[in-house]
């Protein structure tokens, strides 16, 4: 078998989203010998939102096409690029860090973590084929589309019932469907969004699935008591039941939340020395494309300095 090659940087960024080629930008333009990896395509998932018109400086841009802006972006300053890498091992606990490809030995000073989440998926027919059509993981991001119409929002957490109070600033009307009668969300969240006269609650149901023909048009609940099933009339529907932290890969080797999110401190250092996570997959109050890049811009700094203390200075 052919001896893996082995390559050599000062910063090694893995997940391309828009924390990942932000801190690309900034630690290539801080003269870090700098790479990205992802084990997908390059974009992360903004690159699958239809449209994006909440990051300054474009009322409204196509998510794909932000993303290559972003890609096009880092390669002016030189970032090296590795997209659809299959990660075997990664070991960040040494002066080195480690990451093993397929084909690759990479090694770095530094490790930038932007791997991202996902939301947790309902897993019922009609949500996969939907996406993008009707069905919405992001309010923020999808709600003013949902002018005067009507939408459901799956979930009883602070996510779930915080977005379908959002979403009453467009929609005409909310369903928040929740499968029990009691809500896990703060009290002073569910009594917002119980005085809010455009919520309906449907308790006790879970969806079963999701219909329509070009878009969303119905969506058919269970009752988890009667077992009863029922049909709602729908223009959306935005799942928040929770999400997952992409952070599989590193096997516990850092400090993480109650949820699996990367705990990390203002200069978005994780628990091990070198290594920093961003965006969705760091302990944030706010998963967006805005905070994702400055997170990314926090950590590259925080790398050059980290760096530079491990450089030998030349005479
Ligand atoms: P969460 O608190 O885990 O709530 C998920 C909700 O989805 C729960 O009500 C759960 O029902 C329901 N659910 C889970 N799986 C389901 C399924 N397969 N089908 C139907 N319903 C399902 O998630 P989150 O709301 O995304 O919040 C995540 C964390 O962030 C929480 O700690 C939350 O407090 C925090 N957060 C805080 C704020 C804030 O402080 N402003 C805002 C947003 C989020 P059960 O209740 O029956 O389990």
């Amino acid at each position: 078998m052919s001896e893996k090659q082995e390559l050599n940087y000062d910063v090694i960024i893995l997940g391309s989203g828009p924390a990942g080629f932000s801190a690309g930008i900034y630690a290539a333009r801080g003269a870090l010998k700098t790479a990205i990896l992802d084990i997908n395509m390059f974009g992360g998932q903004p690159s699958n939102y239809l449209e994006i018109e909440n990051y300054p400086g474009f009322s409204l841009i196509g998510g794909f096409e932000l993303m290559e802006k972003f890609e096009e972006h880092a390669d002016k300053f030189g970032v090296e690029k590795f997209p659809m890498v299959e990660i075997q091992r990664i070991s960040l606990n040494g002066e080195i860090k480690e990451i093993e490809t397929i084909d690759s030995l990479f090694k770095a000073k530094s490790v930038i973590i932007a791997t991202g989440a996902q939301s947790k998926k309902l897993g019922i027919k009609g949500e996969e084929e939907f996406k993008g059509r009707g069905v919405s993981y992001c309010a923020v991001c999808d709600g003013a589309f949902y002018k005067d119409k009507t939408v459901a929002v799956i979930g009883g957490g602070n996510s779930a019932l915080e977005e379908a109070v959002y979403l009453t600033k467009f929609a005409k009307k909310v369903y928040v469907i929740h499968r029990r009668d009691e809500f896990r969300a703060d009290k002073i969240v569910q009594e917002r969004a119980k005085s809010n006269e455009k919520i309906e609650f449907v308790l006790n149901a879970v969806p079963i699935e999701i219909q329509g023909t070009n878009t969303v048009e119905k969506i058919i609940l269970n009752n988890t008591q009667t077992n009863q099933q029922s049909v709602l009339s729908v223009d959306g529907v935005f799942p928040y039941i929770g999400l997952t932290p992409n952070t599989e890969m590193f096997n516990g080797q850092l400090r993480q939340n109650s949820q699996g999110f990367i705990e990390t401190d203002v200069n978005m250092q994780t628990s091990v020395s070198g290594v920093y996570a961003i965006g969705d997959v760091r302990n944030t109050p706010l998963r967006q494309v805005v905070t994702a890049a400055a997170d990314g811009a926090v950590a590259a700094c925080s790398a050059v300095k980290f760096v530079e203390t491990k450089t030998p200075v030349q005479a």
